[in-house]
């Protein structure tokens, strides 16, 4: 039974069994030596370093090599040198620690690899991914059980089917036109999604995909909480219609990138209704705060949307890619279905054979769900809210200190976990900007703290995404000192610098 490839696979043979212990314990020991016990948020390695190490090794040598050498190579050459996610100083993106628990998930769905396109592929997974939407059904309190959905790759699949949807379903109602069948309609160049200013970029990234164009985007300016304002909504749409255009959805974001901003979503909800909208609600960042008691009262609202983009790979706590799209009303997936002969025919719907791929815009796809239903599973909803609920309570902590701070400015009260802030130079306005920018560049190469930029009323800022469970206001206020004590010595090396060239041209 066993042949010259077995121990290169999982095999029943005692060999490849033996094989696979050994090479998933070295794995564990170089993650463990490399990754886990890193002292600092990033090594410092500059892209020109890192490029070198990479070009003095063959990417596919005439015979392999031993895997304990691999691995060493890999723990010292990669996971060295990349952004250590669950070190406190980490914080610059929406990019989160993966729990213990989802990463073995991970592990097990890779080694199992199911496809979740066709049932013959994903027997008990497709099972485990229904199971798992129609919890978040629940979640998020989606009531009557006419909704749908599906696990994604994230926030940009995401949005971009909730507004393929609402292309496909206004054409279908307003015109009888079947977008899948005849492609855009003679009207198209007049439809219009609503969305914040603050709305993520892949709206207008989905409306160029579709065809609209990002012509087809209108943004409604923000209130000082980065909320969309609603009275400006009303008058935009009454707006767009006296001119002969069409505005056909409206995106809600309930979290914005930069500040976490939550719209006000039972007001666009209504006004979705009035104007005959579809209603998708970007939920990416804030829709875990669904899990808290304490927090979830600022997704009130949400059930009111047609759909719904949730990511598990920022506040859910799981490895990169694992997102969801949530479709109220299920019929609405008839502007997607697709039969293929091999995957999915037509004798197998009236069968009842569950097949995903006609809910996806993805073929073959990862069984992502799995990482979710372990973790809730394992960590439990107490514990789960306990982590969202330090990290809110970590941002409000860290806000205080920035407010009390003479040399730091905080750009406005955060709503999630994102602080955004700037050095506020003692020389003036002037070289704020730059000075901003290279206290940034100094924490990161500096292997300090990785920390994000961001402009906002067109001035430079500094941002932290604290969605680290494992962070305190300790580490926050160590990095507030870091980032004063870097803005004084950038001062006082451009007052040398303006000094010398001063010197020099008398
Ligand atoms: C992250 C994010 C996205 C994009 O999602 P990906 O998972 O990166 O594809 C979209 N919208 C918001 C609000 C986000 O935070």
């Amino acid at each position: 039974m066993s042949n010259a490839f077995t121990t290169d696979f999982l095999h029943p043979s005692p060999e490849s069994q033996a094989a696979f212990r050994n090479r998933m314990s070295e794995a564990i020991a170089i993650l463990l030596r490399d990754f886990a016990s890193a002292g600092r948020p990033y090594s410092g390695a500059q892209p020109g370093e890192l490029a070198q190490a990479f070009r003095q090794r063959p990417i596919c040598p005439e015979q392999g090599v031993d895997m304990q050498e691999l691995l060493d190579f890999v723990g010292t050459g990669i996971l060295k040198h990349s952004a250590v996610v669950h070190h406190p100083a980490c914080m610059a993106h929406l990019h989160c620690p993966p729990l213990q628990a989802s990463v073995v998930a991970e592990t097990l769905l890779s080694a199992a690899n199911p496809s979740m396109d066709s049932w013959d592929q994903s027997m008990s997974a497709t099972m485990v991914e229904q199971e798992v939407i129609k919890w978040l059904f629940g979640l998020f309190g989606y009531a009557g059980g006419e909704g749908d959905g599906v696990f994604t790759s994230g926030g940009t699949q995401s949005n971009f089917m909730g507004l393929l949807l609402a292309r496909d379903h206004y054409c279908f109602e307003r015109w009888g036109w079947n977008v899948q069948q005849q492609g855009l309609p003679p009207q198209s160049d007049r439809l219009r999604v609503l969305c914040s200013e603050a709305a993520h970029f892949t709206v207008r990234q989905s409306a160029a995909i579709l065809g609209l164009g990002q012509q087809s985007v209108v943004a409604i300016p923000t209130d000082s909480h980065g909320q969309m304002r609603c009275d400006l909504l009303e008058s935009a749409i009454t707006r767009l219609k006296q001119d002969g255009l069409l505005p056909f959805a409206l995106v809600a974001t309930a979290g914005t990138t930069d500040f976490g901003s939550i719209d006000p979503l039972p007001e666009l909800g209504d006004a979705a209704r009035r104007h005959g909208l579809w209603l998708h609600t970007d939920a990416a960042y804030g829709g875990a705060l669904a899990l808290s008691d304490r927090h979830a009262g600022l997704l009130q609202g949400i059930a009111l949307s047609d759909s719904i983009t949730v990511d598990f790979h920022k506040l859910f706590y799981q490895p990169i890619s694992c997102g969801a799209f949530l479709l109220r009303n299920r019929q609405h997936y008839r502007y997607l279905r697709l039969h293929a002969d091999y995957l999915n025919p037509i004798e197998d719907d009236l069968a009842g054979v569950p097949n995903l791929v006609g809910k996806s815009i993805q073929t073959t796809r990862r069984f992502d769900a799995l990482k979710l239903y372990m973790s809730l599973q394992h960590i439990g909803h107490e514990r789960f809210a306990a982590m969202i609920d330090h990290t809110m309570q970590l941002a409000e902590e860290t806000a205080e200190l920035i407010k009390r701070t003479e040399e730091l400015e905080l750009a406005a009260e955060p709503t999630i976990n994102a602080v955004v802030f700037r050095y506020v130079p003692s020389t003036g306005e002037g070289r704020a900007d730059e000075l901003n920018q290279r206290i940034r560049d100094r924490l990161l190469d500096g292997g300090i703290a990785v920390v994000a930029r961001t402009k906002a009323g067109g001035k430079a800022f500094l941002k932290f995404t604290l969605l680290n469970p494992l962070a305190t206001v300790r580490d926050t206020g160590d990095i507030l000192r870091q980032i004063i004590r870097i803005g004084k010595e950038l001062e006082q090396q451009i007052v040398t610098e303006q000094n010398a060239r001063k010197g020099a041209s008398t």
